[in-house]
């Protein structure tokens, strides 16, 4: 529900009065002070990545002012925190943590139910806590981006002996990314997987530290992830059960060199062979990296945008006879690997001779170094992300469509060549039906890949949006029908994917709403997000 202010309309919390919304910020501005809260009634500017909207979701699927926040706090300290929690539980306020909020593509920093106070966890929480050199770990506090942990590592004299691991682009949070469960392409590219120990500020305000900093005094924290008895880390992640305030990380010790590589196939067929030839490599750990099988079209977005190639193409997906064109031009296959190998020379230049053997059989396979390939090649800046080292190339492919929004569409697949073809017909298929173009990556780890298809329409057009989020709700329902479920999903979509995962009589869904309703009564902790919705939420109509 929205109300007008002398500015604009504001989006008040579900059942709140603008006369109670009012008393409610005086009582947070009476702990907080004036100038670490914003309320959300100014205009609605999109930004851009370097300037990330706060206020609503800047690649909005729905109206622009459906997923918005009424104000945005920024907490100083786990006490703020806690503070806040309170607070939010005084008022029956829901709140929406976030680290950075360049969660783009899966919502930005915009909450799930309209008028939640959005937290702004990095803005002055922003600390490196401690960098470890002997464990190769980090202890972060939510607002440290990936280009700011890089740049401190380098400024203490660390930056040749540890590593970090960056995803497609440096600007997010180091912690916001491993909670979204999101990845980068180092051996350490499971972000979650790397976490060790956390502090989270539960719904009912109480701190509690996880694994072995549970125990006062202990330097094991960073060292071992688990601590005795259940392991209740997962419960925070993609979850809406806590707001995390530290967490500690682990750090990759520098191989001792590394080598970068591409390896180009020609045919679309040869997707099926070159993912059953993979398959053995990554469960040998002979690529201990989180490689990537990308779309020769999705590189070729990265060197010019659909009007450059296409200039008729009046909105229409690219066929695949014009495909094969602007693959050829640019010297690319229908599928481009891009991986590394990690050690010194003497170990990388004999092992990439076996990674090419395993490959010699697929006709017109192509083997490509740094040094076989052109300036702008985006071997470049794999090989950059590959050594930790943030790049900001993944922005270029934006321009593939003016005004560019992007959603995603994030199944898991197998490691398997017949799985690949499946997930990649289909998803072909839904694109072109629905009119968009099917960009599509396989990141690779050791028994699954995420398949990551990336959807890109033009925010100007509202019906073109409505179109992108009609031809995501198909591919949810068509890959479950298949057996394949995503890793993570935009906020408005986490009902229906929650929903595939429903075994058993959503026996999965029945228990997180278990612990939902035991830690948060009062409903106030990111409602909706995931798809779980607290008590006073559910059967009211709130699901999309
Ligand atoms: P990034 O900017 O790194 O992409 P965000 O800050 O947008 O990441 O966070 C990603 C998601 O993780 C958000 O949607 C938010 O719900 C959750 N999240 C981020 N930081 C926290 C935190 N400190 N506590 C709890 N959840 C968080």
């Amino acid at each position: 529900r929205s109300v007008e202010t002398a500015r604009r309309k504001l989006t008040l919390p579900p059942g709140i009065s603008l006369h109670q919304f009012e008393r409610a910020m005086d009582d947070l501005r009476s702990f907080m002070g004036t100038e670490h809260i914003e309320i959300n009634d100014g205009p609605l500017n999109d930004g851009d990545y370097y300037h990330t909207a706060l206020s609503h979701d800047s690649y909005s699927v729905m109206e622009r002012d459906y997923f918005i926040a009424s104000a945005v706090v920024s907490p100083g300290s786990t006490a703020d925190v806690q503070a806040i929690v309170r607070w939010a539980n005084k008022w029956k306020i829901p709140l929406w943590p976030v680290s950075i909020g360049r969660n783009l593509g899966y919502g930005g920093a915009a909450p799930r139910v309209p008028g939640s106070v959005v937290m702004n966890m990095g803005l002055r929480m922003n600390q490196i806590l401690n960098v470890d050199e002997h464990t190769a770990t980090c202890v972060l506090q939510p607002g440290v981006t990936y280009v700011g942990l890089y740049e401190h590592l380098k400024k203490i004299g660390l930056g040749d002996k540890l590593l970090i691991d960056v995803p497609d682009l440096g600007g997010g949070s180091v912690m916001g990314n491993a909670l979204d469960r999101g990845v980068g392409y180092t051996p350490m590219g499971d972000h979650w997987g790397n976490h060790c120990g956390m502090e989270v500020v539960l719904p009912n305000g109480e701190v509690v530290r996880t694994g072995m900093d549970a125990l006062p005094g202990s330097n094991c924290g960073q060292s071992y992830q688990h601590n005795f008895g259940p392991s209740v880390d997962g419960i925070f992640s993609q979850a809406s059960n806590g707001i995390v305030t530290r967490m500690g990380f682990w750090l990759m010790p520098n191989p001792g060199g590394m080598l970068p590589f591409m390896i180009t196939f020609k045919h679309r067929d040869d997707l099926i062979d070159a993912v059953d030839t993979l398959r053995p490599m990554m469960l040998s750990r002979l690529l201990g990296n989180i490689p990537s099988l990308r779309l020769g079209m999705w590189d070729a977005a990265t060197y010019g945008s659909k009007s450059d190639y296409w200039p008729e193409h009046g909105g229409r997906p690219v066929p695949e006879d014009i495909e094969d064109r602007i693959l050829e031009q640019e010297d690319l296959g229908a599928w481009v690997f891009y991986g590394a190998l990690y050690g010194p020379d003497s170990i990388t230049a004999p092992t990439w001779e076996v990674v090419k053997s395993k490959f010699a059989h697929i006709k017109d396979v192509r083997f490509q170094l740094r040094e076989d390939v052109p300036e702008r090649s985006y071997l470049h800046d794999r090989a950059a992300v590959f050594a930790g080292v943030p790049t900001w190339r993944e922005l270029d492919w934006h321009r593939w469509v003016p005004n560019a929004g992007e959603l995603f569409f994030a199944p898991i697949s197998p490691v398997s060549g017949v799985d690949a073809k499946k997930q990649v017909g289909m998803c072909k298929a839904r694109c072109i039906e629905y009119g968009f173009d099917y960009l599509g990556t396989f990141y690779i780890a050791a028994r699954e890949m995420h398949h990551i298809v990336t959807i890109l329409f033009d925010r100007a057009k509202p019906e073109e949006r409505r179109r992108a989020e009609k031809l995501l709700r198909v591919l949810i329902d068509d890959a479950a029908k298949l057996g394949y479920g995503e890793y993570r999903t935009h906020i408005a979509l986490g009902d229906q994917v929650a929903g595939t995962y429903n075994w058993n009589n959503n026996a999965l869904m029945r228990l997180n709403e278990t612990i939902k309703d035991a830690l948060d009564p009062n409903g106030i902790m990111q409602p909706g997000r995931s798809g779980v919705w607290p008590k006073s939420y559910r059967g009211q109509g709130w699901e999309l």
